[in-house]
């Protein structure tokens, strides 16, 4: 039994690594568990941030975010200005909108070496197999520590084995690269593909990233395929071969600590479910429990705490995007209803939308 550690965080997501990072600078001594041979690869992301002031008027409660969002320039791949958002018969409404494309695995490498910086070890290739209130397995090792953090994305075996309850309703996502010249504008498909199933183009230095992900409820065909037929549609040339992975789309899970456990990012839930944004707050929740943590170790404070916080400075918007989606969730079932209520929408609900607000204020 490995005791050296006080805190294991699995997984080394934006979660992960910054939960690392603050859990570290507060004095602990910290163990990062990475199943991946190297941090951020491969990439299954739409690599898409908003700048400050957009994730700022997103999450007004949010506290501080000018270092958690501290980026170096060498991370933008591409500034973005525009959201065009396409209707199933392919009439587009722009959004004035502020972001950047990010080379994700590049941008994973960054927040994990901040993490190794404040004093964090990050193992990669280590599985964790399984987890109980202060201890995890892996297939070589048992350890066993203070604090357990599941940052080990939509599906966590960390959830599981603290017993707390898992993300519902995950959609699948498959991304990929194209090569070309695009301008900076971001596109998003909904509901021309299949009921249900919606597409991007994001602008990144040498090309852009594409993707697809579906709303199991709403069609039985593969994603896979879906991504095909996109790449037809919008004559794309991709690069290798469409890498997938689950998107949370319900919103946060009930809870997420016990007496000695923490989730975060997408094993948490933490991820706007009409966009199927995480990136930011992950990073900003992460910062939330690494503090926690901290606290929790030198002064007793309650795990209960890191609950309390996040809610506090991040769950209305959440909350209010997974009520949109519920709504917007009864357009989905046919292209005419869809066509329909977008048009019905127009861009300026459109963006309330996008950023969590209500379509309706
Ligand atoms: C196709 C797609 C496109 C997306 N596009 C965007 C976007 O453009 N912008 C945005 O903000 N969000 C986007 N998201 C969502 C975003 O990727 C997530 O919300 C974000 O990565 C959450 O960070 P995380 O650290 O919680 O989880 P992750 O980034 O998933 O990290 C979890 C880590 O845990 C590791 N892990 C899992 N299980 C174990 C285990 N048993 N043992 C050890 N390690 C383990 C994984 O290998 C992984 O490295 C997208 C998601 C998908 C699927």
């Amino acid at each position: 039994m490995n005791t050296d550690y006080d805190v294991i965080v699995v997984g080394s997501g934006p979660a992960g690594s910054s939960t690392a990072e603050h859990a570290a600078l507060g004095g602990a001594r910290v163990l990062v568990l990475e199943r991946k041979k190297a941090v951020g690869e491969p990439v299954a992301c739409g690599e898409f941030l908003p700048i400050l002031d957009e994730i700022k008027a997103t999450f007004p409660d949010a506290e501080d975010l000018e270092p958690v969002f501290d980026i170096p320039a060498s991370l933008i791949s591409r500034e973005i200005d525009l959201i065009r958002i396409l209707s199933p018969r392919s009439r587009g409404f722009d959004i004035p909108f502020l972001g950047y494309t990010t080379d994700r695995d590049r941008f994973d490498k960054h927040l994990a070496s901040k993490a190794e910086k404040a004093g964090a070890v990050i193992r990669t290739s280590s599985m964790v197999t399984s987890v109980k209130e202060g201890e995890v397995h892996t297939r070589d090792e048992v350890y066993s520590a203070k604090v357990v953090v599941g940052a080990d994305g939509p599906i966590s075996k960390v959830a599981m084995g603290l017993g707390l309850q898992r993300n519902g309703d995950l959609y699948p996502a498959v991304t990929s690269q194209a090569t070309g010249a695009f301008d900076s504008t971001m596109e998003m498909y909904f509901g021309g593909l299949a009921p249900g199933a919606y597409a991007w183009v994001l602008p990144k230095r040498n090309g852009a990233n594409v993707g697809v992900g579906v709303a199991p409820k709403f069609s039985d065909g593969r994603v896979g395929d879906y991504f095909q037929e996109f790449i037809r549609m919008r004559k794309l040339e991709v690069t290798g071969r469409p890498i997938g992975k689950y998107v949370p789309s319900n919103g946060p899970v009930p809870r997420t600590f016990t007496s000695s456990g923490l989730l975060v990012g997408d094993a948490a839930g933490h991820v706007m479910a009409v966009n199927g944004g995480g990136i930011p707050i992950a990073m900003i929740c992460g910062r939330i429990a690494g503090r926690t943590i901290a606290d929790h170790l030198r002064n007793g404070t309650p795990l209960s705490s890191y609950e309390e916080s996040w809610r506090r400075q991040v769950y209305k918007p959440l909350r209010t995007a997974v009520r949109t989606k519920m709504l917007a969730s009864l357009f989905f079932g046919g292209p005419r209803r869809l066509e329909f209520s977008m048009r019905f929408l127009g861009p300026r609900r459109m963006g309330n939308i996008l950023r969590c607000r209500p379509s309706f204020p």
